[in-house]
C-alpha cells in the first residue's frame, strides 16, 4: 500500500507557513514503512529537532481505481480515521530553500501514525466533521472538514490521475492550522466528531 498525502488544504495552515494557496492539490506520497498503528509510541528520530504533528482526517481506499471522475468518487472509500502527519520542519524548509524533494521531511519511517478506521456512514455529514489534536491535554489543532480547499471527492478525482489508487492505500486529506513541535514524553489525542481515536506517546 501507498499513503498519498495533500499539502495546503486549510488555508490558515497555508497561511501560519507563509505558503501560497495552490489552485491545484498539492500532492506527495509516503511508503508503506511510514504506518504506525495500534497507538504505538512514535520514536523521536534524531536527525530532525524540531519534529512537528499535523492533525489530519485520513480516508480508507476500499477498491482500486484510475481517472475518477470526482461525481463516483464517493465509492472509493467506505471507511474515515485519524492520522498524523509528522513532518522534520527543520528538514523540510532546507530542502524546500534548495528545491529539493521533501520525502526525508515527510516520508521516514512511522511518519504516518494513523488510528482505527470507522465506518463513514457512522458519521452525520462528511463535510462538517470536526477534528482536533490535544498536546499533554492541552489543545493545539482544531478543524473542520467544511474548511478544506479541496473536498474529499476532488483530492480522490486529481490524485487518481496520476496515481492508480489500490484497495487499502490511504488518503491524508491536510492539516489545519496550529502544527507545532512536538518533544519526547508528550501525549497525543487525537478526536475526530467527538470520538477520541489517536492517543500515544511520544519516546
Ligand atoms: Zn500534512
Amino acid at each position: 500500500m501507498k499513503i498519498i498525502a495533500i499539502g495546503r488544504n486549510y488555508a490558515d495552515h497555508a497561511k501560519e507557513l507563509n505558503n501560497e494557496l495552490p489552485d491545484k492539490p498539492v500532492l506527495f506520497l509516503m511508503p508503506d514503512t511510514c504506518v504506525l498503528k495500534n497507538n504505538k509510541p512514535f520514536y523521536h528520530p534524531s536527525f530532525s529537532n524540531d519534529i512537528h504533528h499535523e492533525i489530519e482526517i485520513v480516508l480508507k481506499v476500499c477498491k482500486e481505481g484510475k481517472f475518477i471522475a470526482e461525481k463516483f468518487a464517493h465509492k472509493y472509500y467506505e471507511e474515515i480515521g485519524l492520522g498524523v502527519d509528522f513532518t522534520a520542519r527543520d528538514v523540510q524548509a532546507a530542502q524546500k530553500a534548495k528545491g529539493l524533494p521533501w520525502e526525508i521531511a515527510k516520508a521516514f519511517d512511522n511518519a504516518a501514525p494513523v488510528s482505527e478506521f470507522i465506518a463513514k456512514t457512522a458519521f452525520e455529514d462528511l463535510k462538517k466533521l470536526n477534528f482536533s489534536l490535544l498536546v499533554n491535554n492541552q489543545l493545539k489543532q482544531s478543524g473542520n472538514s467544511s474548511q478544506m480547499l479541496h473536498s474529499f471527492e476532488q483530492i480522490i478525482s486529481y490524485a487518481s490521475q496520476y496515481f492508480t489508487l489500490k484497495k487499502g492505500d490511504l488518503i491524508f486529506t491536510g492539516t489545519p492550522a496550529g502544527v507545532g513541535k512536538v518533544n519526547i514524553g508528550d501525549t497525543l489525542k487525537g478526536y475526530l466528531d467527538g470520538k477520541e481515536l489517536l492517543n500515544f506517546e511520544i519516546k
